[in-house]
């Protein structure tokens, strides 16, 4: 194997084992731990060992891969990293340790146990900071992959995914995404381990079903019921035979549900937007859309109208009134949507409805509104944000998913007659699209009665988020204003949300991480969603654990700039010499 294939030009080009645990290091005769990712500068080892510290010289370090001893070049420690408390009380620690010379040899031999891991932000570089004085790679984040520059369009595929391999070499991918659950999606949760091979507990604060309809016993048995009566599927568009009595009855729900004259069903909440807003908007006209709104709002206005700039500043109605004074000014005849979240997915934050209908009146636009997040969340008896405001028929094309406090999948759009029977023929991802399964629909009409008529998981939902909110800003957190059951801490860097989420993770906390494109870049956040299930002590132990870690970075009573500042110092090899 050559140490620097052709296609990988980055210096610091890495590799990881093809099999995570079959590859362990040794210090002399005592096994040492795993390799996480080895280059020709250094290794990074996860050990349970605690007595390494950085400057000590290792002469005698090996692999061991199947039957096979292979020597390693002279090595100092560079860094060790903290070891994190599991909640199986295992402690690893990660110690990077710098080579004197390039183990040529030992990746040669080491041939098809490891495998190129390259790109990723530098991390390892940093963290072995050894002798070699070239700068580090850029920090790299998802837009660096979109385009490759060569002919070859899977190029791309092949660079990310070599990426997204040395995420899983550090244990990022694994706490990130795609983590496996063994139980229901719930307050608390079981998550298959591949590297131990086995399922850890964890307190889950990533789910959206505010309300825990999707285990609710009234709705699984209706929707059990349905499954015995008419299949586990209704494969047939809408307007052909996809149309099942339940859909029907589904649609009567939610139109009252929202005091609107019909609805119409996707089966998502991205479909949905996409299908409407492309739709109504057609290339003459404008959809503008608030900044932190859904991407599945930006792409439809986007493909709307491509040429057209189409968001204004979070929650910023001049300017909102501004940039449409501005457009309308050059076209006058154009057909203008206004769209915005009722609650915003990732910030938590609320739309100001008043504010939006009176900017929308004053330039005759038409007024769309994503109740995902509000549905069944806000307003005494769960109707949104209409009910919030105290302005029931204010929004002119209301929609809604059920992925959220309804507990499953699919979209909805309720408004007047004509908007709906237009969207049936003319939302192509509902025209083309099978239809919702007839259990589902039954299901959901069930989940849309309980948010109707039951108060008490909407209670329990707010009196958690009330106890959460102050627990968290009493700790020292950077925390959101408990506008929603959304509440987010601030962490900022990439690099450092990773490694706090790992840490989380390692302490048995699931919370979102959201990071760009999310969000903006520098301001990835702690995602934590509240839901009406979560007992006392599982809000405590969030606190506790986020505490916790948000101290060993030193980040507890700290303004966002200060936070972002210290963030800095994972994108900078100097400085992170300091925090060392
Ligand atoms: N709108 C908002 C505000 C959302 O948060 C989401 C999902 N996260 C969607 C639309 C898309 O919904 P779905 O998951 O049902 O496709």
């Amino acid at each position: 194997m050559s140490i620097r294939p052709r296609e990988y030009k980055s210096r610091d080009l890495r590799y990881v084992p093809v099999d995570p645990l079959a590859l362990t290091v040794r210090l002399g005769d005592l096994v040492l731990g795993w390799v996480e990712n080895i280059s020709e500068h250094g290794v990074l080892i996860a050990t349970r060992a605690q007595d390494l510290t950085a400057g000590e010289i290792l002469d005698s370090l090996s692999l061991c891969w199947r039957a096979e001893e292979i020597e390693l070049p002279r090595a100092t420690v560079a860094r060790v990293t903290r070891a994190t408390q599991s909640p199986n009380e295992v402690r690893l620690s990660r110690v990077a340790c710098s080579f004197a010379e390039a183990p040529e040899l030992a990746l040669k031999l080491l041939g098809p146990a490891i495998k190129p891991a390259a790109y990723i932000t530098g991390e390892l570089k940093r963290e072995i900071k050894n002798a070699h004085d070239s700068e580090p790679p850029p920090q790299r984040d998802i837009r660096d992959f979109a385009d490759s520059g060569t002919p070859r369009l899977l190029d791309k595929c092949e660079s990310f995914y070599a990426y997204m391999r040395s995420l899983q070499s550090t244990g990022h991918y694994q706490s990130l995404y795609r983590a496996t659950l063994t139980t229901p999606l719930d307050h608390r949760v079981s998550i298959y381990n591949p590297a131990r091979n086995r399922e850890e507990d964890f307190v889950c604060f990533d789910s959206n079903s505010y309300l825990g309809l999707h285990v609710h016993p009234r709705v699984v048995e209706a929707t059990a019921r349905a499954v015995k009566e008419f299949g586990y599927g209704t494969p047939s568009a809408q307007l052909l035979s996809g149309t099942s009595r339940h859909l029907r009855e589904l649609e009567e729900t939610i139109s009252s549900f929202h005091e609107r004259k019909d609805t119409v069903i996707f089966s998502s909440g991205y479909a949905a937007n996409v299908g409407t807003i492309t739709a109504l908007v057609g290339r003459n006209d404008i959809g503008i859309a608030d900044q932190y709104s859904h991407t599945s709002i930006h792409d439809a206005c986007g493909w709307a109208n491509p040429k057209q700039l189409r968001t204004f500043p979070h929650c910023d109605y001049e300017a909102l009134d501004g940039i449409l004074t501005r457009m309308l000014a050059v076209k006058p005849s154009a057909g203008r949507l206004v769209v915005s979240d009722g609650v915003f997915s990732m910030h938590g934050s609320i739309a100001d409805l008043p504010s939006l209908r009176r900017i929308a009146d004053a330039h005759d636009a038409t007024l769309m509104v994503d109740e995902a997040h509000s549905t069944g969340v806000l307003g005494q008896n769960g109707r949104g944000l209409e009910e919030h405001f105290g302005c029931v028929g204010a929004i002119d094309v209301l929609m809604g998913t059920f992925s959220k406090a309804p507990g499953t999948v699919g979209g909805y759009v309720c408004g007047d007659e004509e908007l709906i029977t237009y969207l049936r023929f003319f939302a192509n991802s509902g025209l083309f699209s099978a239809a919702l399964p007839a259990a589902l629909c039954a299901g959901l009409k069930v989940a849309f009665e309980v948010m109707a008529n039951d108060p008490e998981p909407r209670e329990r939902l707010w009196q958690n988020v009330e106890w959460l909110a102050p627990a968290l800003e009493d700790a020292g957190l950077n925390v959101s204003a408990p506008e929603s059951p959304i509440l987010t801490v601030f962490i900022g860097n990439t690099n450092l949300l990773w490694q706090v989420s790992r840490e989380l993770y390692d302490r048995g906390v699931k919370c979102g991480n959201v990071c760009f494109p999310a969000v903006p870049p520098g301001e990835g956040i702690l995602r934590i969603s509240v839901n009406a299930r979560h007992t006392r002590e599982d809000l405590a132990r969030c606190v506790e654990s986020i505490r916790e870690v948000v101290a060993d970075h030193d980040l507890l009573h700290r303004s966002k700039g200060e936070i972002s500042e210290m963030g800095e110092r994972y994108s900078n090899p100097d400085a992170l010499a300091e925090i060392a």
